[in-house]
Order: C-alpha cells, then structure tokens, then sequence
C-alpha cells in the first residue's frame, strides 16, 4: 500500500515537472511583444464599418474603451512621448510641437532634425529604453524621441522620420521587425496621413475619410501578416491615436495685433494655442491684460494654469499660455491675410476634455482579454499598461496601472 502511495506521488510529481518544464519552454518560446501603431489624428467618431473595418474588427476581438483622452496641450510630440514615458509633457521635457528653453537658449521645432534627436530635450525614459535595460530589443518605423540618445540608447532598429516612406514600407518593416529572433519586446509603427487631412480638409471631409480608408487597409495587411506567419495569437497589437481633430473655419479666428503690439513679445506658437515670450518682463501683467480682452480664448502666466492640465513647472512653458475655444484660432494678422483659407479644415491642441480632441485606443493580442468595450481613460495610463503586457519593470511615471488593469487577460499581469 506504502509502495502504491510512494508510486502514486512520484507519478505525479513527473506530471508536474514536465507540465512545469513544458510551461517554462513555452514561455521562453514566445516572449511577450507588442507591435505599437499610431494613426496620427485619429477621432473616435471616424470609427465606421465602410471606413474602418479593419480597426473595427480588432476592436471587436480586443479591448476597445470609449476614447482615450489626451494630455494638454493636444499635440503630437507631446502626446506621442507621454503615451511612451507615462509623463506629464511638463514632465518629459516636451511641452509642446515647438518650444523655447530660455536656461539652453534653444528652438524646438519638429521640423528641425537637429532639435528632435538631441537627447538635451528627452526628459524621462522611453519604453524601448526600458525593455532594452532589461534586456530586450525594439524597433521602431517612427516614433518621435526615437532618433535621440536617451539615456545613452536608442531604439535597437530605427531610422530617421521619413513622411514619405510608403505605408505599405513600414509596415514591411514592422514585419521584418517582429520576426527577428530575438524577437523584440516594442515595435512601434506611425501613420500622419489621417492628421494631415483632417488639417487641410477638416475632420468629416471625404478626403480625409479616403486617408482612413486607406490607413485601416495597412491595418488589415499587418493583422493578415501576423496571422501568415502564424503570430496572430502571439504578438499583441495595440493602436492609438495621439489626439483629436476639431473643425475649424477662417471665420474664426481671433488677430493678436488686435490686442497687443507683436513687437513686444517672441510667438512660439499661434493656433489653438497662443504661447508667448514677454521682451520686457515689466510689461508681463499689461500684456495679460490686453489679451484678456481677446474674446474666445483664456490667457494664463506660465504656472498659473488649471491644475486638471498638469501643465506646470518647466521654464519651456512660455510666459503666457492662451487657450482659444474649441474651433477657434489665433493667428498675426499678416499670416492670416496672406493665407486666409489655411485658417479653415481642422486643428487640435485645445483643452483634452473636449470630445472633439479626444482619441482612439485599441488593443488586441494574448495578453489583452477580448471583446471588452469600456469606459474612457487617460492616455498617461498606456506606459504602465505596456509595461504590464510586457513584464517589464516600468520607470517612475504619472500613470496608474490600476486605472487600466482590467484590459488584462490576467489582472494580476
Ligand atoms: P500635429 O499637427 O501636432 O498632429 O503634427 C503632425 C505632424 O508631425 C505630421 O505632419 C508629421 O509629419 C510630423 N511628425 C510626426 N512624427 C514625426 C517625427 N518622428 N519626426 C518629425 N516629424 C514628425
Ligand atoms: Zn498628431
Ligand atoms: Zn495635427
């Protein structure tokens, strides 16, 4: 009977090794990936089944909330590196698309290749940078910050931002990505057509449907790619935008030599946004108070912002921060006359609770459970939800995992 128990356990304590032996090859076999696809511009009410099917398919089979909200102010640089740092851009050191910092007496344009790979503006510490600490690779077909050194690394496979690199070549590429051994933890992908179109034509105008269309096919070429090389069910794919698209028209649009002299100030930006350099720091408040005159739009001195906009705490922020309302812009009276109808099709960079700026966000893969439709969050949750797919130790952020764990296949992930 002793020999018939003793048996009896031994058997099952092989079934266990094995089992336990097999679940650990496995594990190793299929280390966790996330291909992460940015769609520039992208409104949740662009989501439709003659439009977008792919994304729509995807959402189907994935986790797929309401919207995901921006952080302030709602443009892409800044979006684009809180979505990847977890950071407040008062934070990450990218406060906006263009930026002065008065202590390097430097320009920031996205336009300028010497500024965006410059580590000196990358504050805070990128995914790719933390799966590569621990130990994994990345790649990425655009991302903005990944042409910088940040914190001495950049992606394992990258290259410069090429607007004119055909979709269908990045998503190649993405491909060649995933299916490299070892396979890396992040690949990330990045799509401007849709944002551009909904700048020139506005965002329900037929052009810019044509872009969707588009930019949805290059979705269901990647899914039909994964699925041949038979990683549909092994690489999680996650996509997003980075802000809204609200309409716009040169009806509205508010000249700021109607309220102040432009000698006086340095613009960094006019638009939605107005962000101003004062010359003289003594005519600071008599400015203010002139362009609180400008209807249409709130005017705030650096640091005085709502809290709710975490915007705050970095000399990059301009002296004077205005907010045009939603549709409305700021613009000198010279470039509007010389170009009137680029004041109309659509704009973003408004305050993030606006329906209009808010985004999409869609994951679909092993670790994300499936045909889940919540409610919707903050995109400063996406670096530690990645983290969490990924089982890396994330970096200190301002996200909170517990606002996104219940898009988990396993909570406790
Ligand atoms: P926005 O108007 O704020 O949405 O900015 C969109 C523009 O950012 C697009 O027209 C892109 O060409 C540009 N852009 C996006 N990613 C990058 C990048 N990594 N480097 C330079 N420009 C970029
Ligand atoms: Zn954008
Ligand atoms: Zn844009």
């Amino acid at each position: 009977m002793i020999r018939g128990y003793v048996q009896r356990t031994l058997s099952f304590l092989v079934i266990a090794l094995v089992a336990l032996l097999l679940q650990s090859c496995y594990n190793e076999g299929t280390p966790r990936a996330v291909i992460l696809v940015s769609i520039d511009g992208l409104h949740p009410d662009y989501l439709d089944s003659l439009y977008t099917p792919n994304l729509l398919e995807l959402a189907a089979n994935g986790v797929h909330p309401a919207y995901m909200e921006p952080v302030f102010p709602s443009k892409t640089f800044p979006n684009h590196y809180s979505l990847i740092t977890g950071l407040y851009p008062a934070n990450h050191g990218i406060v906006n698309n263009s930026m002065y910092d008065p202590d390097l007496r430097l320009s920031f344009r996205i336009s300028n290749r010497e500024a965006v790979s410059d580590h000196i503006w990358w504050k805070g510490e990128p995914l790719w940078v933390t799966v590569q600490k621990q130990n994994r690779t990345s790649a990425t077909y655009f991302w903005p910050g990944s042409e910088a050194l940040i914190h001495g690394q950049r992606p394992t496979y990258w290259i410069e931002y090429d607007s004119s690199l055909p979709h269908g070549a990045r998503i190649d590429s993405a491909m060649v990505a995933i299916t490299r051994s070892p396979r890396p933890a992040l690949v990330t992908a990045y799509f401007s057509a849709v944002d551009s179109r909904g700048h020139d034509f506005g965002p329900y105008a037929p052009e810019t449907r044509e872009a969707l269309r588009e930019i949805d096919g290059q979705i269901g070429n990647l899914i039909a790619r994964l699925r041949e090389e038979g990683l549909e069910d092994e690489v999680n794919v996650v996509v997003v935008g980075d802000h809204g698209m609200a309409a716009t028209s040169s009806e509205r649009v508010m000249l700021l030599d109607d309220y102040i002299d432009l000698e006086e100030v340095y613009i960094t930006d006019l638009g939605p946004l107005g962000l101003l350099n004062v010359k003289d720091s003594a005519r600071l408040e008599s400015l203010l108070a002139d362009l609180k005159k400008m209807p249409h739009a709130r005017w705030f001195k650096r640091d005085q912002l709502p809290a709710e906009l975490h915007y705050s705490g970095n000399t990059r922020i301009s002296d004077l921060v205005g907010i045009a309302d939603e549709g409305w812009q700021m613009a000198s009276k010279s470039r509007f006359e010389s170009n009137p109808d680029y004041y109309s099709g659509g704009n973003h960079g408004y305050e993030p609770w606006h329906p209009s700026m808010h985004t999409v966000f869609i994951a679909h893969g092993p670790q994300f459970k499936q045909g889940l439709q919540s409610d919707g969050f903050s995109l400063i949750h996406v670096y530690e939800l990645l983290c969490a797919v990924l089982d890396v130790e994330p970096a200190e952020n301002d996200g909170n995992l517990d606002e996104v764990v219940h898009f988990l296949q396993t909570e406790t992930d």
